[in-house]
């Protein structure tokens, strides 16, 4: 199968109140540093070999110039057998693009854009300190459609504080009304040190309770279903033919490889992270220095797991044909007993070929999924 490249640009305008992702200020000769960096790593890993994906995420990919990306597309390209009509894909932030910029990105290779929106309703954007307002989303989307882009994804996020149900299907109609080809939809998660935490203290916001984020999911897709999306992942629908290719290749025991720093690689069965600090990994690599800080070849127990697991959040399911041809088991004998609860409640279907989670099953995946992780047979 060919890889997916991903490639990682750790700098952000601001730093958003939520945040967990691997990402810092940016700072112009930092940022100078780091592409030259990028380049390297990947003419380092050159091996000739297929991929047909390139997915730029962050941090705010957005903020580089358009011959920053066109020379990494290149670099790919170089490094790796690219056909013309590979997918790739620039994570952005409405506040950060012109039309002018889009059509360089467009000029440079790159036709898919994924928006991190998060909401149509600028009082929750204020609650999670992003820099821009509904409209500007919906006037970067206005651009990136000018600029020629046919491939747009929006990113939403729900059970924000302070949004009820209804405000949360307002964004998502407000995402309707643009009629991206793709959207991801993610449940916001606070993490214990997050600065939001102090800021809903403070301002004695709460997010809605359990039932109601429930509802959000359950309502959200089926609003999204009756406009005609496809729901073809746990988070994520698109317009028939429109699926992310790239993060199909995560969810369908495929391998990529990971450029720049914290990026991770699955390839001929070995694991690797890189350093995690953009500092530390810019040294790294002019000093000609280990760049990976974890590296472990996976079992075919860990990958078996992993294939099933993965696979259970496409709402096709895990393909057990596959997977019983290529880790030489029988998924039905190991983990039946352990899954036959969940199918007694509704919550997953067997059908021989696919192991799949029914909608409300999604809602309780984590649970499905721990079958697999907590396995005696592991
Ligand atoms: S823009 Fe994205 S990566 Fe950057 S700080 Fe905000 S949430 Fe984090």
């Amino acid at each position: 199968m060919p890889l997916g490249l991903y490639v990682h640009i750790p700098f952000c305008s601001a730093i958003c109140n939520y945040c967990n992702f691997n990402r810092g200020l940016f700072d112009g000769d930092l940022k100078n540093q780091y592409v030259a960096a990028l380049l390297k790593e990947i003419r380092g890993k050159a091996d000739g070999g297929d991929a047909d994906t390139i997915f730029f995420g962050g941090g705010t990919p957005s903020l580089l110039e358009p011959g920053e990306v066109r020379a990494i597309i290149d670099g790919c390209r170089d490094a790796f057998a690219v056909p013309a009509d590979a997918e790739v894909t620039l994570e952005a932030n409405p506040e950060t693009v012109t039309r002018e910029r889009l059509e360089g990105f467009r000029a440079a290779g790159v036709n898919r854009l994924s928006f991190g929106v998060q909401s149509f309703r600028d009082e929750e954007l204020q609650r999670l300190s992003r820099l821009h307002s509904a409209a500007r989303a919906r006037e970067a989307f206005a651009m990136a459609r000018e600029a020629g882009f046919d491939n747009v994804s929006l990113d939403l996020m729900m059970w924000l504080p302070q949004q009820s149900v209804a405000d949360w299907l307002s964004s998502v109609e407000g995402l309707i009304e643009l009629g991206p080809e793709h959207a991801s939809l993610y449940l916001l998660e606070i993490y214990p040190n997050a600065p939001l935490r102090d800021t809903m203290a403070r301002g004695q916001w709460s997010v809605a309770a359990d039932e109601d984020a429930a509802e959000m999911y359950l309502q959200g897709m089926a609003t999204l279903d009756a406009a005609g999306y496809e729901q073809y992942e746990i988070s994520n629908v698109a317009r028939p033919g429109r699926e992310s290719r790239h993060n199909m290749k995560y969810w369908s025991d495929e391998e990529w490889h990971g450029f720049g720093c914290g990026a991770h690689s699955t390839r001929k069965g070995v694991r690797e992270k890189n350093v995690a600090s953009t500092s530390e990994y810019i040294s790294l690599v002019a000093s000609g220095g280990r760049l990976e800080v974890e590296s472990r070849s996976l079992s075919d127990q860990t990958r078996l797991e992993e294939a099933l697991f993965m696979g259970l959040r496409l709402v096709k399911g895990a393909d057990l044909a596959l997977i019983e041809s290529r880790y030489k088991i029988d998924v039905w004998q190991m983990y039946g007993d352990e899954l036959k609860p969940f199918m007694d409640l509704g919550l997953l279907i067997y059908d021989d070929a696919h192991l799949r989670l029914t909608r409300p099953g999604m809602l309780l995946a984590n649970e499905v999924m721990a079958v697999f992780i907590n396995s005696p047979v592991r």
